[in-house]
């Protein structure tokens, strides 16, 4: 049998990918691209943020079941906002061990839902094994002690000694590292300036060392992390950034005698985990959420939860999650303060198990549920009334078809039944993106976070399998092609609903 490997590679595009192959700046994406499957628009999950599109991946779920629904998000048991590191300045202000905690061990072992298994779980309780590299969404049966580096061991009090569980090798930098015949040889990818190995060349290197140590597992996640950081600041540069990544991609290539080899011996699969749009150069492309809701009262990163706050902003770049609490748990309020502002682009909250939503600077609304008279052409049947063109939709014979937002239904539901509390789901227009007391801002840069198409579609690539993907495609889908590559059931937990 064939090993499989996922590469997701933050932030790649398809017209990107695209440009780059035809600039001949990719050899080694390019290979794969002409041995294998090509998908340009496969459909990324909503949040567009890495935490919970990671967890979607390894689980083949929307974060209404995996119940992960952001980057930074409120819990309402806690009473704690969740943050996954967004950025240096509210990282500093909620504390860094708090941050450090959430996305080392809280989004494993308390945040992601024990009702889905990941696919490590599921692969290593039918006798295979399973790896992940770099990947923050990890959960699994093994139990890996975590190495702090000294001086984050200082900043976070010594805290976090705790285990973090994960496949049978598992690699998060050199905080954890997997156990093979020899160590990884130590170069500059692993020092405190190179995010202590959570960057690309690292991930290759762990890749190539697992490879030669002959404990290749029957399945590897690898998480390219330095694509994202790049285009963030330089978005027009994106083609030069994606030909850094297949240089090392390339790299791995090469470990094989040859490049045909690598595909004789694994099913290579590449993804990205969401698009970026670009966000314009003037100040008003920051939407201030202060302003917007400067009647309510507003929670302070750091600060006690106290009684006369009325709302919490869960900034997720371009798209937020308000919370309303205190006196204002009615959403409606909440919705009010921000429909006049066209450079909102969607409002959704929940009323009953129905989704509402409305455009910014508009009054139309369109509102839908589960298990109606419609079918989608992922096949998920939904009721719908109000007005179609709030989400660009059209009906062809009682199929619902996207556009501007792929995979809208299933992807809105599934951020907003991700927690039951009451909550308000803000997306920004394209060129936008939402300011939030220290939230990290992006003006002339790339952005994410949002359902429109530009965040949302990215490319699939598939070489050496011995099965078609089906279109259209889903990241979601991505779990179940992986385990019939490796001939394992879905578990009936994963079951399609
Ligand atoms: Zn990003």
């Amino acid at each position: 049998m064939k090993k499989v490997i996922l590469f997701l590679i933050d932030s790649m595009m398809p017209e990107v990918l695209e440009q780059c192959i035809a600039a001949k700046q990719a050899p080694g994406l390019q290979f794969l691209m002409e041995r294998g499957q090509y998908i340009s628009d496969c459909v990324t999950v909503f949040p567009t943020m890495t935490a919970s599109i990671d967890c979607s991946l390894i689980t083949g779920v929307y974060p209404d079941r995996h119940k992960v629904p952001g980057l930074v998000w409120y819990d309402p048991e806690q009473k704690k906002m969740v943050n996954y590191i967004n950025g240096s300045l509210p990282v500093q202000r909620i504390g860094l061990s708090h941050c450090a905690g959430n996305v080392l061990f809280d989004l494993n072992e308390r945040h992601l839902s024990r009702d889905v298994k990941t696919i490590h779980e599921i692969l290593e309780e039918n006798k295979l094994v399973s790896g992940s590299i770099n990947v923050i969404a990890h959960r699994g049966h093994k139990q890996h002690k975590v190495h702090m580096p000294p001086v984050l061991d200082a900043a976070t009090g010594f805290k976090l000694n705790e285990k973090v569980s994960g496949p049978t090798i598992m690699s998060l930098g050199t905080l954890v590292r997997p156990e093979l015949f020899r160590p990884i040889t130590w170069n500059f990818a692993q020092s405190m300036m190179e995010s202590y190995g959570i960057n690309d060349t690292y991930a290759i290197d762990v890749l190539i060392e697992v490879l030669k140590s002959g404990k290749q597992p029957h399945f590897t996640l690898v998480y390219l992390p330095d694509n994202d950081h790049k285009l963030h600041k330089s978005p027009h540069e994106a083609v030069s950034h994606l030909a850094k990544v297949d240089q090392e991609l390339a790299r791995f290539l090469d470990s094989f005698e040859t490049w045909e080899q690598a595909l004789e011996r694994n099913v290579i699969l590449l993804i990205s985990d969401h698009g970026q749009t670009v966000i314009g150069q003037s100040k008003d492309h920051n939407i201030s959420l202060d302003t917007l809701l400067n009647h309510f009262s507003i929670h302070r990163l750091g600060a006690e939860l106290t009684d006369d706050v009325d709302v919490i902003i869960c900034n997720n770049e371009r798209m937020t999650y308000l919370y309303p609490v205190g006196k204002h748990t009615i959403e409606t309020e909440v919705v009010e303060a921000v429909t006049q502002d066209p450079r909102i682009d969607l409002i959704a909250w929940r009323e009953g198990e129905q989704v509402v939503v409305r455009r910014g600077g508009g009054d139309k609304t369109l509102r839908f549920w589960k298990n109606g008279s419609c079918t989608d052409i992922y096949g998920v049947a939904w009721g719908m009334e109000g007005d179609m063109s709030v989400l660009e939709l059209q009906e062809d014979g009682g199929k619902i078809l996207f556009s501007s937002y792929p995979d809208a239904f299933s992807r809105l539901y599934g951020s907003l039944f991700s927690q039951s509390c009451p909550v308000v789901v803000l997306t920004a227009a394209p060129g936008y993106q939402f300011l939030s007391e220290l939230s990290p801002t992006h003006l002339g840069g790339g952005s994410h976070g949002s359902l429109h198409k530009q965040d949302s579609l990215i490319p699939l690539l598939i070489a050496g399998a011995s099965n078609r993907f089906d279109v259209p495609a889903r990241l979601i889908d991505v779990l179940s092609f992986i385990l019939q590559e490796l001939g394992v059931a879905v578990p009936a937990s994963q079951a399609p609903r």
